[in-house]
């Protein structure tokens, strides 16, 4: 109890980092430094100011200078982080699993919001990630008593990099080829390609972690996660294109718990 507790204030602090990181990593700008600031009247926010959930609550959601108002964003992915991160440690306890995942975590909360507000995912998440996937499955290779590497985990990593990113890139094309080229379709909202490099390299991420099988686990079922958007959109006459990104996020985070319990049900294991 009193670990989870630990933990869900390390998550918050590290979901403060990632509201930084989704605020300055679109704008090309350092995460390190400087200084938070109030994006309106630019006056650097004072560490009292930036306690996770408390300030805001504290401050009402507004900026104690300016009182402009504050994103529902930063105490939301503060949330998401600090719960998303007790639920890694009910789960595997402090391994090297938790450490794994949490990395995998970070990189899908950052792309879900930088895609939501600018739809684009920053290649620093996607492409850095991937890389940071596979160096961390490779290093699962090693064990020391006695001294042995086992290629494997990079092999699988490797593999799910493949097998992500090649599948959202071939399907994207095939539709591209057939909806627009064939049926001449006219480009929607200018655009003529329904895949963005943006989620081929999220995909491609995510396998890194994941490896082939819940990479493409994450593909059959984030089209059923969009679907609900896509009818609330539909019916509430909504027109505008949904960035995809954090529906790979989601099923990626679903396929993360769930895998063998959906690949059991699917092939009849046991
Ligand atoms: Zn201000």
């Amino acid at each position: 109890m009193i670990a989870s507790i630990v933990v869900f204030i390390f998550g918050s602090i590290v979901g403060s980092f990632l509201n930084v990181c989704i605020h300055r990593m679109p704008l090309g700008e350092s995460v390190v430094w400087p200084r938070s600031r109030c994006p309106k009247c630019q006056k650097r926010i004072p560490g009292y100011d930036n306690i996770p959930f408390i300030s805001f609550i504290l401050l009402k959601g507004k900026c104690r200078f300016c009182h402009e108002k504050i994103s529902w964003r930063y105490p939301l992915v503060e949330l998401i982080t600090a719960v998303m991160f007790v639920v890694l440690f009910l789960r595997f306890g402090l391994t090297y699993n938790f450490f794994f995942y949490m990395v995998l975590l970070w990189a899908l909360i950052i792309s879900t919001f930088v895609d939501i507000k600018h739809r684009i995912i920053p290649d620093e998440v996607s492409i850095g990630g991937l890389i940071i996937g596979f160096i961390l499955s490779a290093v699962r290779g090693l064990t020391t008593q006695p001294w042995h590497y086992s290629f494997r985990p990079a092999l699988l990593s490797l593999a799910g990099i493949l097998v992500g990113g090649g599948i959202i890139y071939l399907t994207g094309k095939l539709f591209d080829l057939v909806y627009f080229k064939m049926l001449k379709k006219p480009a929607i909202q200018g655009e003529t390609e329904s895949m963005g490099g943006g989620d081929v390299k999220l995909l491609a991420m995510i396998g890194a972690f994941l490896g082939p099988q819940r990479a493409l686990l994450t593909f059959f079922l984030a089209p059923f996660l969009a679907i609900i958007v896509g009818l609330y959109n539909l019916i509430s006459k909504k027109d505008h294109l949904i960035p995809y990104g954090p529906f790979l996020s989601l099923a990626a985070q679903a396929s993360l718990f769930w895998a063998d319990k959906v690949f059991a049900f699917l092939f009849f294991v046991r």
